[in-house]
């Protein structure tokens, strides 16, 4: 049997969050639609039933849903920080690293002060800078498209370098979707003039007209490709947005991560360290070829874990087709509540001892080799990408 359980975590995707700004019942948190899930269905998803049942464990009471929701509030108010170390020791999470590109105070309303989050959780800290927040600012603030460029550039290079952070990332899939993303300086110049001055950054594009959304797409399609580049400068890896989000705001037909074939084939783009974030669910075996043939590809198992409960242990099946366990990264895409980040790595990590394990039985790995594995997906192979 190959059990993982007791194997630190490095967490290489997830968000800060504040426990006074939890704004729905419980069972609704366990979901990613935006859109409201009646009851019913939201207590009887096996990821929801399954979080009860370890919460019953965790805090000793009868696995009643109402006894458990209640006694998770009495001690979860009382000491939000202890609360939390006991669901992360729990599940032996040591390190985060941090997507504070949300919650934001231009997308979100509020940001979480890193001090802040600090304070409240007893494990090592690292963060990965977003920069969609970023080109909110810069595209509402009416520059010339020079000044937009020269700042754009110049706050992701202060990121990584004066302040500290491992890695970028975007979630343009958000906007514009995955599909044809790159092009050159004067078509993004152009595509900028267009747009320069309309209010188009806080309305939904299924709500604009078509070619202002093209113009968007190739503005910001150039900005992503010169914010991989300077990835590539300044040796950090970039995470990108596929698959899987919030519903209905991501159009999952749109991030399958085939469709950054142009990016990743390209000679010099495709020096950037690209890790496909959710691994692209449900486009996994199409992230796992990606891994395999790209030498700068990795993967990042957040969103996918903890989100598709029971089918994780297929999901990782599918994956290891194809990928090396070399490239392979555990996230949980943890946000808003502290049991998102404590049953992704708990379930998880039986989750791939349970696929590691088939392969023992059938003789592909041996036993040894299962935990190594198990080692690199956990932990060691984000330790190394991310030089934390
Ligand atoms: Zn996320």
């Amino acid at each position: 049997m190959i059990d993982l359980s007791q194997y630190p975590v490095v967490d290489d995707h997830c968000h800060p969050f504040l426990p006074w700004k939890e704004d729905k019942e419980f069972h609704q948190l366990f979901n990613l639609s935006t859109l409201s899930i009646p009851r019913v269905h939201g207590e009887n998803t096996l990821l929801y039933r399954k979080v009860v049942k370890e919460l019953s464990r965790v805090l000793n009471c009868p696995f009643d849903f109402d006894t458990v929701v209640e006694r998770r509030k009495e001690e979860y108010s009382l000491d939000p920080s202890g609360y939390i170390e006991r669901l992360f020791k729990d599940a032996k999470i040591s390190t985060l690293i941090l997507d504070t590109g949300y919650p934001s105070v231009e997308y979100s309303g509020y940001s979480v002060p890193l001090e802040e989050f600090r304070k409240l959780v007893r494990c090592s800290l690292r963060c990965i800078y977003r920069i969609e927040p970023l080109l909110f600012r810069i595209l509402q603030a009416d520059l010339t498209f020079e000044e937009v460029l020269d700042r754009f550039m110049e706050s992701l290079e202060r990121a990584v370098k004066t302040e500290g952070y491992v890695g970028l990332k975007s979630v343009v899939a958000y906007r514009v979707g995955l599909r044809n993303l790159k092009h050159d300086e004067n078509s993004a110049r152009e595509a900028y003039r267009r747009l320069r001055g309309k209010d188009f950054l806080r309305v939904p594009s299924k709500d604009r007209d078509p070619k202002s959304v093209e113009d968007e797409r190739v503005l910001r399609g150039y900005l992503l490709c010169r914010a991989l580049e300077k990835s590539i400068d300044l040796d950090v890896p970039f995470q990108i947005h596929t698959g899987i989000g919030d519903s209905p705001q991501i159009d999952v037909r749109d991030s399958n991560p085939l469709h950054l074939h142009d990016i990743i084939a390209d000679e010099d783009l495709g020096k950037a360290k690209l890790v496909i974030v959710h691994a692209g669910y449900p486009y996994v075996e199409e992230a796992g070829y990606l891994a395999n043939n790209y030498p700068n590809v990795y993967i990042d198992l957040s969103e996918m874990f903890p989100f598709i409960a029971a089918g994780m242990r297929d999901a990782t099946l599918r994956l290891l087709y194809m990928a090396p366990v070399t490239k392979i990264m555990y996230g949980s895409d943890g946000y808003k509540i502290p049991e998102l980040f404590w049953i992704s790595a708990l379930w998880g990590k039986k989750a791939i001892s349970e696929a590691l394990e088939e392969f023992v039985k059938s003789e592909v790995i041996d036993e040894d080799y299962a935990y190594k594995a198990g080692s690199l997906i956990l932990s060691e192979n984000a330790i190394k990408l991310y030089n934390i």
